[in-house]
C-alpha cells in the first residue's frame, strides 16, 4: 500500500520530495494542494510539473480511507458517512450544518473503543484499532470538498444560506481522543495550522470520558482547544456503574483536572451528561450535580439518550428532562438541552457504530 499524503507533516513531506529530487519549496505547493485545494487526485496539481504529478500518483496515495457508505437526514442536512480503514476496521464521521453560517464535523479517533460505557453503541465494540493522524484528517477534508461542490446546489434546494465550508470540529464521534492522544494531537495541529487547513482552535471541541491525564495534557498545550467532559452522574456509584473509566479516575480526579485545565486556560468546560430515564435524571440528582458544579466556570449539556438496539434502558421522557434542567439551573449553574441530529440514520451522539442498516436509505459513493 501508498504511504498517505495526509500522514506526513510538512517536515516530512519535505523530506520524501527531497529524495525524490525535488526542491524544498515544493513540498510547501504540495501541502497546500492537500490542505486548501483540496485536490483529490495528483493530476489535479497542475501547479507542479508533470514529472511529480505522475510520481506522486504512482508512488504515493491522497488518503487511505474508502467510502463505503452515505447517508442522509434532516433533509440532507445530516450525512453520515462510513469508512472502511486499511486492515478491515470500519468507523463512521458525521456532517451537521446549521442554517445560516455553521458546519460541524463530528469526527471518530479510534474504531471502536475500549471504555466499555453501558450506554454507548461504540463502547460494545471493545477497541479494534486507533485511528492515525492522516485518517482523522481525512474525514475533515471529505466533508470540507463536499460542502465546496454541494452547499449551493443544498442552499438552493433548501431556500436557506449554506455555508461551503466546515466552520466547526467536534472529536466526538467513535472512541476516546485521550486514549489515542498523540496521533489525534497532531491531527489537531495541522488542522489548525494557518498554512495547513487554518481552522481556529476555537471552534473545535473534544470530548473525553475523563482521562485525567489527556485533560491535563490539553490544559498545557497552549491552543484554545474547548473541553467537553462526559459526567453523567453526580456520585461515584452511579458512575461507576454507568461507566467503568471511574474506577480508575472518580469524580473528584476528575474534577482535580477540569480545575486545572479551566485555570490554565481560563476556558468554559462543557460536561455532558446523558439522561436515562429512572437511572440518573430524578430532581434528587439534578440538585446533587447543581452542588457538584456550582462556581465552576462550567455548563451542563443535557443529552437525551439515543437508542443503542440490544440496550435495556430508556430515554428520559422529555418533562423529566426538563425539570432536570432546571434543577441544575437552580444551583446556578447553566444548563442546555441538546438539539438532536441524524437519530433515524444512527448518527446521533453514542449511536456511531459502524454497522450496516438495511433499512436505511443507502446511497453508494463511487470514488
Ligand atoms: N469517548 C468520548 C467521545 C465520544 S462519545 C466521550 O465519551 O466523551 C460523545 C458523547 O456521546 C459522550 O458524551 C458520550 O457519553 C455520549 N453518548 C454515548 N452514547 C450515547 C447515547 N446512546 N446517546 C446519547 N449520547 C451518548
Ligand atoms: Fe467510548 Fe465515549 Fe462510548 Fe464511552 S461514550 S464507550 S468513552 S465512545
Amino acid at each position: 500500500m501508498h504511504v498517505s499524503l495526509y500522514e506526513l507533516d510538512q517536515t516530512l513531506l519535505k523530506a520524501v520530495l527531497q529524495e525524490w529530487g525535488q526542491p524544498a519549496f515544493r513540498a510547501k505547493q504540495l501541502y497546500k494542494q492537500l490542505y486548501s485545494q483540496l485536490a483529490s487526485d495528483p493530476q489535479q496539481m497542475t501547479d507542479l510539473p508533470q514529472k511529480l504529478r505522475d510520481e506522486l500518483s504512482s508512488r504515493a496515495a491522497i488518503g487511505n480511507l474508502t467510502c463505503v457508505r452515505e447517508q442522509t437526514a434532516d433533509d440532507g442536512l445530516t450525512r453520515k458517512v462510513l469508512w472502511s480503514l486499511p486492515g478491515g476496521a470500519v468507523v463512521e464521521s458525521v456532517l451537521m450544518i446549521y442554517p445560516p453560517d455553521r458546519a460541524t464535523v463530528c469526527v471518530s479517533t479510534q474504531a471502536g473503543c475500549a471504555m466499555g460505557c453501558v450506554f454507548c453503541a461504540t463502547g460494545k465494540l471493545g477497541l479494534l484499532r486507533n485511528i492515525e493522524t492522516g485518517e482523522i484528517i481525512e474525514q475533515v477534508i471529505f466533508f470540507e470538498r463536499y460542502l465546496r461542490q454541494h452547499a449551493a446546489e443544498l442552499s438552493h434546494r433548501l431556500d436557506v444560506p449554506i455555508p461551503d465550508h466546515i466552520t466547526n470540529l467536534v472529536f466526538m464521534g467513535m472512541g476516546e481522543p485521550f486514549a489515542n492522544y498523540d496521533r489525534w494531537w497532531r491531527a489537531v495541529e495541522r488542522l489548525n495550522d494557518q498554512q495547513g487547513f487554518n481552522l481556529g482552535a476555537r471552534h473545535m471541541t473534544v470530548s473525553t470520558v475523563g482521562l485525567v491525564q489527556g485533560i491535563r495534557r490539553l490544559a498545557d498545550e497552549g491552543l484554545q482547544i474547548n473541553l467537553a467532559v462526559s459526567l453523567h452522574a453526580p456520585n461515584n456509584a452511579l458512575r461507576s456503574a454507568l461507566m467503568p473509566v471511574n474506577d480508575r479516575f472518580d469524580i473528584d480526579d476528575l474534577l482535580d483536572a477540569v480545575r486545572y485545565y479551566i485555570e490554565r486556560t481560563n476556558r468554559r468546560v462543557s460536561f455532558e451528561y446523558v439522561l436515562l430515564e429512572g437511572k440518573n435524571d430524578t430532581p434528587e440528582l439534578a440538585a446533587q450535580l447543581g452542588a457538584l458544579l456550582k462556581g465552576m466556570l462550567c455548563h451542563v449539556n443535557l443529552i437525551p439518550w439515543n437508542p443503542v438496539p440490544g440496550t435495556p434502558l430508556e430515554r428520559s421522557h422529555r418533562e423529566r428532562v426538563l425539570a432536570f434542567q432546571q434543577g441544575v439551573q437552580a444551583a446556578g449553574v447553566p444548563c442546555t438541552v441538546r438539539v438532536e441530529r441524524g437519530v433515524e440514520i444512527a448518527a446521533a451522539c453514542g449511536q456511531l457504530a459502524a454497522i450496516p442498516s438495511p433499512t436505511s436509505p443507502i446511497e453508494l459513493h463511487a470514488r
